[in-house]
Order: structure tokens, then C-alpha cells, then sequence
């Protein structure tokens, strides 16, 4: 099972280039797609659900080209697009049955699979109340039914965790684990904590460009070293955060702790601490926040 991206690039007509020359592979297990609002993680996940076109470059499922030929994949695909919206007066076993016609999956399968997923996504006891009175955390596990309907081999899954509370984060987390034995699960997120227990790659995007691809261990390596914290006045705290960026503040009766990205020693008093993966995100980001956006920009 494999999905290769070479050398993708997404235009739109505004001139905007969403995705410059991104390449990448993957293989089972979840991918965590990182980046900030704007990045491109949405324009990268439509093309692979085959929604959208890219403007140059391929992607190929299982060797086979998804531009080309976008039913090999469409079959195999499950997807939560981030905009989920749901028929407020429809109960999830409704809703899911629709959906199973509207992508063809025969009757007699879908009824045994949707009982299934109704089960296991803990849905049972509200799957004949309208889902118009569901909270967040619910509506989002209808969407994962929803996305599981054909038993997909490659999910695809936005901005999951937007609109729900921490326990349902939480849940939602475990709940990806266990899919994603034997399936490629890309879960797009500007939320470090969203990806960091659950992903066993990292792929960190902005303004349309793949900054890192790897473990987390990876991500972690390559920020020690530029991680530093002081406890400093809130005066100095101020004349910190112009110098430099602040991954993190505490304001403690004393002063200020803060969480310093650089490479050199910000302050007399900063001591060097370990990374945590916010961290690393964070000085890659910011590493390139300067990088210019050309339509031209060299392969
Ligand atoms: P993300 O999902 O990481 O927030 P998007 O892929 O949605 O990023 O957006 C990447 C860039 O492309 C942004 O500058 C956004 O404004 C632009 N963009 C996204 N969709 C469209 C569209 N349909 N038409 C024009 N520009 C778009």
C-alpha cells in the first residue's frame, strides 16, 4: 500500500500558490500534516480525495495515477473534508444509510456495516435521535462513520479535533490509533498536541512548501539546541518577545517563564531545555517565515 506525491504544485486563479513541488510517500500508519491556517493542507487533501485538480505534478495510489484514473483510489478512499456538514434532521443510522447509497455500497452490506460502525464509534444509543441535537464530539464520530463506510484503505481526515473539547480530543486520538493498523490515515491539524501521540510521521507544511517529512523523533533532533527558558521581568519579558519568538509564557508571581526559540543564548540567565515537538514546529515555522512565494519557484 503505498501513496506517492511527486512533485505536486496547486494554483488557483487568484494567483495564489497553495502547494509548491510538494513530494512525499507514504506508508501505513498516520501521518501527521502540520502547518498554520493557510499552509496549503487543505488544497493538498482535496487532490489526494481526487475533489480537486493539481496544477502540475502526480500523485499515484498503488502505482496507478489518481488524475488519470481516480476510481482505483475512490474506492479505497475515506474522507472527512473539514467543512462536514450533517442533515440536522436525520438520525445517524439515517444519515449513514443515505451516504452508503449515495456511494454505492449494496444494501444488504451497508446494514451489517453501518450497525458495525455504529458500535464501535459508540453511537449506538443516540443512532435514532436527529443528529441536529448532537454535541461536537458526536457529529464528528458520525463523520468518521461516515469516512468508514467502505472500509478505506486510505483516510483522509481534516481538521478534526476543530469544535471539540479536550476529552473528546482525547477520545478522538485513541480512536484514530486503532484505525490506522492496516490503512494510510493523513490527518491534517494546525494542533501540535493533535498529531503528537498518535502520528509515526510528521510532515510540516507552509505557505505551500514541505519543510520536514519524518519521524518525531526526527523533528525533535532537529530543533536541540535552539530551545531555551528564563524567568525574567515582565520588562525584559517584552524586549525578549521583540528579539525573539516565545513558544511559550507563564506568568508566575516572580516574573515571567518563558520558552525561547534561538540559536544562541537569548539571556545571561536562559538555560537550554529539551524540545518539546510544539517547539520544533514552531522553529521550523518560524525558520521560514520568510521564505517568498513564487509561482516560478525552481523544481
Ligand atoms: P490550510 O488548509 O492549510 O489552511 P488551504 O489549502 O485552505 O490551507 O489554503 C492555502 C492557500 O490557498 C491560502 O492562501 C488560501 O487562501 C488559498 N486558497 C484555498 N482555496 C482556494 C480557492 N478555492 N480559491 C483561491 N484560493 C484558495
Amino acid at each position: 500500500m503505498q501513496l506517492a506525491i511527486h512533485n505536486l504544485s496547486k494554483a488557483y486563479r487568484a494567483g495564489t500558490l497553495a502547494l509548491d513541488h510538494v513530494s512525499l510517500t507514504l506508508k501505513p500508519g498516520i501521518l501527521g500534516l502540520l502547518g498554520p491556517n493557510g499552509a496549503g493542507k487543505s488544497s493538498l487533501m482535496r487532490i489526494l480525495a481526487t475533489l480537486t485538480r493539481p496544477t502540475e505534478g502526480q500523485v499515484s495510489w498503488n502505482g496507478v495515477d489518481i488524475v488519470a484514473k481516480p476510481d482505483a483510489l475512490r474506492r479505497e478512499l475515506g474522507y472527512l473534508p473539514q467543512d462536514f456538514g450533517v442533515y440536522s434532521q436525520l438520525s445517524a443510522r439515517e444519515f449513514l444509510h443515505y451516504l452508503a447509497a449515495v456511494k454505492g455500497v449494496s444494501a444488504r452490506q451497508a446494514k451489517s456495516r453501518i450497525e458495525e460502525l455504529l458500535t464501535a464509534l459508540n453511537l449506538e444509543g443516540a443512532a435514532n435521535r436527529p443528529l441536529g441535537g448532537y454535541s461536537g464530539g458526536m457529529r464528528q464520530r458520525v463523520g468518521i462513520a461516515q469516512a468508514l463506510l467502505n472500509d478505506p484503505k486510505l483516510l483522509i481526515v481534516d481538521e478534526p479535533t476543530v469544535g471539540l473539547d479536550p476529552e473528546e480530543r482525547v477520545r478522538f486520538r485513541h480512536l484514530l490509533t486503532e484505525l490506522s493498523g492496516e490503512r494510510i490515515v493523513i490527518l491534517s491539524t494546525h494542533i501540535v498536541s493533535d498529531v503528537e501521540a498518535t502520528a509515526g510521521q510528521i510532515a510540516v507544511i507552509n505557505r505551500g512548501r514541505l519543510l520536514s517529512h519524518g519521524t518525531p523523533e526526527g523533528l525533535l533532533k532537529a530543533a536541540e539546541g535552539q530551545v531555551w527558558e528564563v524567568l525574567v521581568s515582565d520588562e525584559a519579558f517584552q524586549g525578549l518577545r521583540r528579539e525573539h519568538k516565545i513558544t511559550a509564557s507563564l506568568r508566575r508571581r516572580d516574573g515571567v517563564l518563558a520558552r525561547v526559540l534561538s540559536a544562541h543564548q537569548p539571556h545571561p540567565q536562559a538555560h537550554g531545555v529539551a524540545p518539546s515537538l510544539e517547539d520544533a514546529y514552531l522553529a521550523l515555522i518560524n525558520d521560514h517565515q520568510g521564505a517568498p512565494v513564487s509561482a516560478k519557484a525552481a523544481a
